[in-house]
C-alpha cells in the first residue's frame, strides 16, 4: 500500500532531508528538525505523489487518504494533548504547501484552522487572552476566504481599515477583543453576502477545503509562472503541511521571525534576520510593519531605535542562535529559518538552504571551503554559473553626481537605470519595445514576477529585506531597493512624489541597489571590480576544468576584458565585425559593391593596412595565446547601404554615380541572406579577400613575432564550408600567401587553417574535410539554423509561443539542441578525429558560453569553449563543473 501521510514531532520522524521528492522540501526538512531533537510544532506531510494522484484522477483523492489523515491527526493530539474539531482540547493547525523545489511566495498557506464561533471561545478560555482569540480568528477567516474560498482579501482590508478608522485606531494591534468581535461580524456578513453561503464552521470540511486549495494552487498561474521561469517540472507536484498551530501573536512575550544563518546579499558569516512581536508569520513577509532586526549588532548598524530580539527575549534569542549554527553544520550550507516565539518558547517552522545574491554564494562557498566544511570542489559546484553575471553588473561611478531623491533597503545589489513602470505589464511592454524600466511598486507581489523580469530594477516604498520584492530581485540578480517609505507612490494618478517632486511614468530615475539610494535621472556606471572570493572559485575551478575557455572578440577592447576575465585565447574574431566602425564601413561596401576585380582590389588595398594593425594588436593582447581569425563571412544584408546618405557616400568613394551604385545594390540583393552569398562562397568567388585577409594576418604574425621575440602561431578560419573543395580552394590561397609573405620577410610562419562546422554537410562529411582542416570550430548558431531550417533573424516571433506550449523546453538558439545539433556535433567530432588524431576541437557559436550546453561539450570531449567576454567566468566555472561530473558519471 503506498504511504500517502508521513507524521513528524516529539523527536522523531517518518521521513527524513533525503525525501524531498516525496516531502517537498519543508516537509523533509520539518522532518529532519524532529529527528534532530528540534523544537517543532508536530504535524504531518501529505505527499507530493498525492498532489499527482489528485491531478491525474479528476480531483479526486486515493481512497484511503482521508483515514490516514484521521489517523495523523490523532497522532498530533497525542503529542499535544488535544484534539482536532474538538473545543474542550482545543488543537488548530496550519496547512500550507511544500514543493520540492522552493518556491517563495507562489503557493498558498491557512493558519488559525480549526476556528469557528465556538472554539474561538475555547480558545480565549484557553489562553486567557479574548484579543488574542479574535485576532486569531478574524485572520483565519481572512486568509481561508481568500485561499480557500477564492474571496479578494482587499474586500476584508476595507473593512478593517473603515472599522479602524471609526474607532481612532492607526494599527491592528490597538483593536480589543470587543472590536475583533465586530469586525468578525462583519467579515462572516461579507463571505455570505458575496458568496451565497456562510463562513464553513465545521473543522473538518475547513481542513479538507485548505488541503484541496493548497493541491490546486500547484496550477494556479502564479505557480505555472514561476516554474516556466525556473525551469521546475510540473510533475514534481507539491506536498502539503498540516502542523499544530503555535503562536506569535500571543501577546508582547510572543514574536515570529525569519533570519538567514549568514547575510544572504553580502554572505557576512553572522545571523542576520528580522521579526515582529506580537505577530503571525505572515505579517514578517508581507511588509506591512517594519520588522525589528534580530542581532543587537544588525540593530546598530541599521540605526533603529527599535529593540533586538536579542535585548528583548535573551533566553529565545541564545536558543535560536544555538539551533542556527546546528543547522548550518548539519546541511553544510547557509539556512533560511522561519520561527515563531509563543510567550518565550521558541518554535522552528522552517529551515532550507537561503537563496543568496551570486556574492554572498561565493563568499559562503569558499569560506566553508576555507573552514573544511566542504571540500573545494564541492565549493565550485555550488556556484550556479549563470549567476555569476550578478557580480559582471555595472556600478555607479562614485566620482558621479547623485541626486537623491530617496532612500530604501539595499535588498539587490547592482544598480540599474530605466523609466519609471507602475506595473508589470508596462514593464514587459517596455522591454518589448527596447525601452529600459524600474518597475516602481507600493510592494510587489507574486503576480508581478513578469514585470520585475522585464524590468532592470525593482523600486517598493514598502518591505523589508525578506518582503517580495528582496527575495525574488535577488534571485534573479535584478538590482532592487525596498522599504523606501519617503516615496509616495499613487497608481491612479501614475505618479512618484519624492521630496516634494513628482515623477511621472516615463521619468527616468536609476536605483542603487548597494546602498539603497534612490537617484533622479540616469548616472554614470563603472564596470565591477571582482572580489577576492571570485579569484578564490575560478582559481579552484580553473583546477579542475579540462576544457580551455577563449573569447569571441575582435576589438581590443573586447580582448582585453576577455583576458582581465581569464580568457586562453580568442576563439573566434568575426573579421567582418572589424568594419562597422568610420570610414571602414565605406570601404568595405565599396569592396562588397565592386562589380570588377579591380575595383575589389582598389577597396581591399585600403582594408589591408587597417585589417594588419588591427591583428597585430590582437596577437600582442593575447600575448602567445591562440588566436582564431575567421576570414570574411559577411551576410551581405548587413552591410549594403540602406539610407539615401549611405549611398551617396559610398558612390563618391567609388567614384560613381548614385544610380548606378543603386543598380548594384539591387543586383546583390538577397532574398535570403542568410543561405545566400556569404562564408566561404565569398572567398571562392572573390579569392582576392581572402588572400588580402590571409596576408594582413601573416604580417601581423611576422611582426608581433618579432615584437615579442616569441613564435605567433595563427589559426585561420575558413566560415560555412559544406564541401571539402570549398575548403581546399581557399586553402591554396591562404598556402599561397603564406609563402610569399614568408619569401618577402625572410621568416617561416607556421599556421593552421581550419573551418567552422556550421552545416549539417559538413558534420556528415566531416571526415572527408578533416583531410584538409587541421581544426574544427563547431559554429553552432547556423549549425542549429540550418539543422532545424529556423531562421536565426526570425525565430524569436514563434519559438516563444513553442516555448510556451511545451513544444520546446529552451530557445535552441540559447542552449543546444543537444538531440538534434548536438548529434551532429558529436558525429562530427567523431569523424574527424577518427581522420586526424590530434585534431582541435572547439564552440564559437552563442552555445560556447551556455552551462549547459558546455556540459554537453565536455562530454563530447571538446579542447575549448569560446563564447563572448562577459560569459567567460560562467564558462571557466561551468567548465570545471561539467569536467568534475563527467569524470564522475562518465561521458554516457
Ligand atoms: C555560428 O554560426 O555559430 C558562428 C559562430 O558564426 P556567426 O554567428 O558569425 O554566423
Ligand atoms: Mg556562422
Amino acid at each position: 500500500m503506498t504511504k500517502w501521510v508521513y507524521t513528524f514531532g516529539d523527536g522523531a520522524a517518518e521521513g527524513r532531508a533525503g525525501d524531498r521528492n516525496l516531502l517537498g522540501g519543508k516537509g523533509a526538512n520539518l522532518a529532519e528538525m524532529c529527528s534532530l531533537g528540534l523544537p517543532v510544532p508536530p504535524g504531518f506531510t501529505i505527499t507530493t505523489e498525492v498532489c499527482n494522484a489528485y491531478y491525474a484522477n479528476a480531483r479526486c483523492y486515493p481512497a484511503s487518504l482521508e483515514a490516514d489523515v484521521a489517523v495523523a491527526l490523532d497522532h498530533i493530539g497525542r503529542l499535544t494533548g488535544r484534539r482536532f474539531g474538538d473545543p474542550s482540547k482545543l488543537l488548530l493547525v496550519s496547512v500550507r504547501s511544500g514543493a520540492r523545489a522552493s518556491m517563495p511566495g507562489m503557493m498558498d498557506t491557512v493558519l488559525n484552522l480549526g476556528l469557528n464561533d465556538e472554539t474561538v471561545e475555547a480558545l480565549a478560555a484557553d489562553s486567557g487572552d479574548a484579543r488574542f482569540a479574535y485576532d486569531s480568528y478574524r485572520r483565519f477567516i481572512q486568509m481561508y476566504s481568500d485561499v480557500v474560498m477564492g474571496l479578494d482579501h482587499e474586500v476584508f482590508e476595507e473593512i478593517l481599515e473603515d472599522q479602524k478608522g471609526g474607532l481612532g485606531h492607526e494599527l491592528d494591534t490597538e483593536l480589543t477583543a470587543i472590536e475583533w468581535q465586530s469586525v468578525i461580524a462583519l467579515y462572516k456578513a461579507k463571505v455570505e453576502e458575496e458568496l451565497g453561503k456562510p463562513f464553513p464552521q465545521d473543522p473538518h470540511e475547513q481542513l479538507w477545503g485548505a488541503i484541496s486549495a493548497v493541491f490546486s494552487s500547484w496550477m494556479n498561474n502564479r505557480a505555472i509562472t514561476y516554474r516556466r521561469l525556473h525551469d521546475i517540472p510540473e510533475s514534481w507536484g507539491t506536498a502539503v503541511n498540516v502542523q499544530a498551530m503555535v503562536f506569535g501573536n500571543m501577546g508582547d512575550t510572543s514574536a515570529t521571525g525569519v533570519a538567514f544563518t549568514r547575510n544572504p546579499s553580502t554572505g557576512e558569516k553572522m545571523l542576520y534576520g528580522e521579526f515582529l512581536v506580537n505577530a503571525q508569520g505572515e505579517d514578517v513577509v508581507a511588509g506591512i510593519r517594519t520588522p525589528q532586526n534580530i542581532t543587537e549588532a544588525a540593530r546598530i548598524a541599521a540605526g533603529s531605535d527599535k529593540p533586538s530580539l536579542q535585548k528583548l527575549m535573551p533566553d529565545a534569542f541564545q536558543s535560536f542562535v544555538t539551533i542556527s549554527d546546528n543547522l548550518e553544520k548539519h546541511y553544510r550550507d547557509m539556512q533560511d529559518l522561519e520561527f515563531t516565539i509563543e510567550r518565550g518558547k521558541l518554535w522552528m517552522l522552517q529551515t532550507r538552504s537561503g537563496k543568496r545574491t551570486a556574492k554572498a554564494a561565493l563568499k559562503i562557498a569558499v569560506e566553508m571551503a576555507r573552514d573544511k566544511l566542504i571540500s573545494k570542489e564541492e565549493a565550485v559546484a555550488r556556484i550556479d554559473p549563470a549567476s555569476l553575471d550578478q557580480l559582471l553588473h555595472p556600478t555607479i561611478d562614485p566620482k558621479a553626481a547623485r541626486d537623491v531623491i530617496g532612500v530604501g533597503l539595499p535588498a539587490s545589489p547592482g544598480a540599474a537605470t530605466g523609466e519609471i513602470v507602475f506595473s508589470s505589464n508596462d514593464a514587459e511592454e517596455a522591454k518589448a519595445q527596447g525601452r529600459k524600466a524600474i518597475l516602481v511598486r507600493i510592494e510587489t507581489s507574486p503576480e508581478d514576477i513578469h514585470g520585475m523580469h522585464a524590468a532592470e530594477g525593482i523600486l517598493t516604498t514598502r518591505g523589508g529585506m525578506t518582503s517580495h520584492a528582496a527575495v525574488v530581485a535577488r534571485g534573479m540578480g535584478k538590482p532592487c531597493v525596498s522599504g523606501a517609505g519617503s516615496l509616495r507612490v499613487d497608481y491612479r494618478a501614475g505618479t512618484l512624489m519624492a521630496m516634494g517632486s513628482t515623477f511621472r511614468k516615463g521619468d527616468t530615475i536609476t536605483i542603487d541597489g548597494a546602498n539603497g539610494q534612490v537617484l533622479k535621472g540616469a548616472v554614470p556606471m563603472l564596470q565591477p571590480e571582482l572580489s577576492g572570493d571570485f579569484a578564490a572559485i575560478m582559481e579552484w575551478a580553473d583546477a579542475a576544468r579540462r576544457m580551455k575557455v577563449r573569447t569571441n572578440a575582435e576589438t581590443p577592447l573586447d580582448a582585453r576584458m576577455a583576458r582581465s576575465f581569464g580568457a586562453e585565447g580568442i576563439g573566434l574574431c568575426r573579421t567582418e565585425h572589424m568594419f562597422f566602425d568610420g570610414d571602414r564601413i565605406v570601404a568595405m561596401r565599396e569592396m562588397i559593391l565592386a562589380d570588377t576585380e579591380k575595383d575589389r582590389r582598389t577597396a581591399l588595398a585600403k582594408l589591408l593596412p587597417m585589417q594588419r594593425s588591427d591583428f597585430l594588436e590582437l596577437f600582442e593582447i593575447m600575448a602567445g595565446l591562440p588566436v582564431t581569425i575567421r576570414l570574411l563571412d559577411p551576410p551581405l544584408h548587413e552591410f549594403l547601404p540602406k539610407t539615401e546618405e549611405e549611398v551617396a557616400e559610398v558612390a563618391a568613394a567609388m567614384k560613381v554615380s548614385p544610380d548606378k551604385l543603386r543598380q548594384r545594390t539591387e543586383a546583390l540583393h538577397e532574398f535570403n541572406p542568410m543561405l545566400g552569398h556569404r562564408g566561404c562562397r565569398l572567398a571562392v568567388s572573390y579569392p582576392e579577400i581572402a588572400e588580402m585577409q590571409a596576408r594582413a594576418i601573416f604580417e601581423a604574425a611576422v611582426e608581433a613575432g618579432r615584437k615579442a621575440g616569441a613564435l605567433v602561431v595563427p589559426e585561420i578560419m575558413v566560415p560555412l564550408v559544406g564541401l571539402v573543395k570549398e575548403l581546399d580552394y581557399v586553402k591554396a590561397r591562404i598556402d599561397a600567401v603564406a609563402r610569399s609573405v614568408m619569401e618577402e620577410t625572410g621568416v617561416k610562419i607556421t599556421y593552421l587553417t581550419g573551418t567552422m562546422i556550421e552545416l549539417p554537410r559538413a558534420a556528415i562529411r566531416a571526415h572527408v574535410i578533416a583531410e584538409a582542416a587541421e581544426f574544427f570550430s563547431f559554429g553552432t548558431n547556423d549549425l542549429t539554423q540550418t539543422t532545424f531550417g529556423i531562421s536565426r533573424d526570425d525565430a524569436a516571433s514563434f519559438l516563444e509561443t513553442y516555448r510556451q506550449k511545451g513544444i520546446i523546453e529552451q530557445d535552441p538558439f540559447v542552449s543546444l539542441d543537444i538531440e538534434g545539433v548536438g548529434e551532429l556535433v558529436r558525429m562530427a567530432a567523431e569523424k574527424g578525429r577518427a581522420t586526424r588524431p590530434d585534431i582541435k576541437l572547439g564552440i564559437c557559436g552563442e552555445h560556447g558560453g551556455d552551462p549547459s550546453s558546455i556540459h554537453f561539450c565536455e562530454k563530447v570531449g571538446l579542447d575549448y569553449v569560446s563564447c563572448s567576454p562577459y560569459r567567460v567566468p560562467i564558462a571557466r566555472l561551468a567548465a570545471a563543473q561539467a569536467a568534475v561530473q563527467v569524470a564522475k558519471l562518465g561521458r554516457g
